[in-house]
């Protein structure tokens, strides 16, 4: 029997679509000349590959770009990282790419490229590639002020606020580049004509806009961030929905948020467990807080309406985290307690996979990471089905979503 269908004996009310994708995202695949001829082309990953020794001694150099995403013949995709010991290989195939496992056939895939777009200019000349936007799948991200005030901001004993699991918002050269400065909310009007222009250049290669950003300590002031790129898409004619990722707002700026036109929120909560959430994510505790989070998910709710209120939770980080569980039942029984309170407030949540977690000792426990991976999304699943809620296609879906499984559960009962 082969590992796939051994998987799907123990995972049954896992998809095999969705299984394959969770083997991929754990398992990698081998470093190859088919990867990295794809570096060369594909939209690159932030984490290029580090050869082996072996590897190195027969010409590889230290670090060698790679692809960020792999495109499944379904459609999926998966973040891409490469790992000698993987039993998954991708190969060239006369003018298809295909997938092997233990030197068997799985099925063709490819990567995503660079989009086209990214290749263009703005009216003032800087190369769109560097303006803040990213294309995952069909999802236009629009950062265009990355950099957060919660690694600026220190405790008492001098730790700085980020959560633990982030280095994507560290302010660096980017930040610098794209003109934002620390403690000012609102983007430079240039920075937001170089937005706008290359999101309607981007236009025709997406179907859905998701606006992110570093955090600000005051959260007023970071809904005026949101509400002035969301005015000026809607003012450009970017009639695509636009969904906004900032820390909860009150219900006055979620409120502005709808009336300029975006059409959901997702304020993420990260973690359940007021403990854990102050020890994972202590810029949100202090500046915002665990009980003021719920509470402004909800009021957005009330403002946005079911359906269009989503937060990501990071899946595994309650076992991987020193202050999380030491046993793996309790930590999945608190994840899912959570997916309930969530669910019956009408908030969706999506469960992002702690990329740090592969076969190995976290801190105080050892976690068995894919097995944990699965049963949650399992049981998250069957929490769906019973309130009969949908993860939000115009949020997140199939086509764009790389680290999560949610949709892909969701669109297997949409259509069974
Ligand atoms: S608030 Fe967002 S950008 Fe800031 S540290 Fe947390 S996850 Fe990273």
């Amino acid at each position: 029997m082969g590992r796939l269908d051994h998987l799907a004996e123990q995972y049954p009310d896992i998809p095999a679509r969705a299984l394959l994708k969770a083997h991929l995202l754990f398992e990698g695949v081998r470093f190859n000349d088919t990867v990295g001829e794809a570096g060369g082309w594909a939209l690159p990953s932030f984490q290029p590959y580090s050869p082996t020794e072996e590897e190195r001694a027969a010409g590889l150099p230290a670090s060698v770009p790679i692809p960020y995403l792999m495109v499944l013949a379904g459609g999926e995709l998966v973040r891409l990282k490469c790992d000698p010991e993987s039993p998954y290989e991708v190969v060239t195939d006369g003018e298809t790419r295909q997938l092997l496992l233990d030197g068997e056939p799985v099925e063709a895939v490819t990567f995503q490229p660079r989009p086209r777009w990214s290749e263009g200019t703005t009216a003032d000349g800087r190369s769109m590639a560097n303006v803040g936007l990213s294309q995952h799948g069909d999802m236009l991200v629009i950062n265009a002020a990355p950099g957060c005030e919660f690694f600026t901001e220190r405790d008492a004993a001098g730790r700085s606020l980020h959560c633990s699991f982030c280095a994507y918002g560290r302010p660096d050269r980017r930040t610098r580049d794209l003109g934002q400065r620390i403690g000012r909310g609102r983007i430079l009007p240039e920075s937001l004509d170089r937005v706008v222009e290359t999101t309607l250049a981007a236009l025709p290669e997406v179907r859905h806009i998701y606006l992110v950003a570093g955090s600000l300590a005051d959260s007023r002031q970071e809904g005026q961030r949101y509400l002035q790129l969301t005015e000026a898409l809607e003012a450009a004619g970017v009639e695509l929905p636009i969904t906004a990722g900032p820390s909860a707002l009150c219900r006055e700026d979620t409120k502005a948020l709808k009336e300029a036109g975006a059409a959901a929120v997702s304020y993420n909560l990260e973690v359940w467990g007021r403990d854990l959430f102050a020890a994972v994510c202590p810029g949100k505790e202090r500046f915002i807080g665990y009980e003021m989070w719920r509470s402004r998910l909800v009021d957005a709710v009330e403002v946005m309406g079911r359906g269009n209120v989503l937060t990501a939770m990071v899946a595994g980080i309650e076992v991987d985290h020193p202050a999380g569980f030491t046993s793996v039942d309790e930590a999945l029984d608190s994840a899912e307690a959570g997916a309930e309170w969530l669910l019956s407030h009408g908030i969706a949540p999506v469960y992002s996979l702690h990329w740090s977690t592969r076969h190995a000792t976290y801190g105080h426990v050892s976690s068995p990471a894919f097995d944990y991976f699965l049963r949650l999304n399992e049981r998250v699943d069957r929490l769906r089905r019973r309130h009969h809620a949908a993860v939000p296609g115009h949020i997140v879906c199939r086509a764009c979503a790389y680290m999560q499984l949610d949709p892909d559960l969701c669109a297997t009962r949409e259509v069974g």
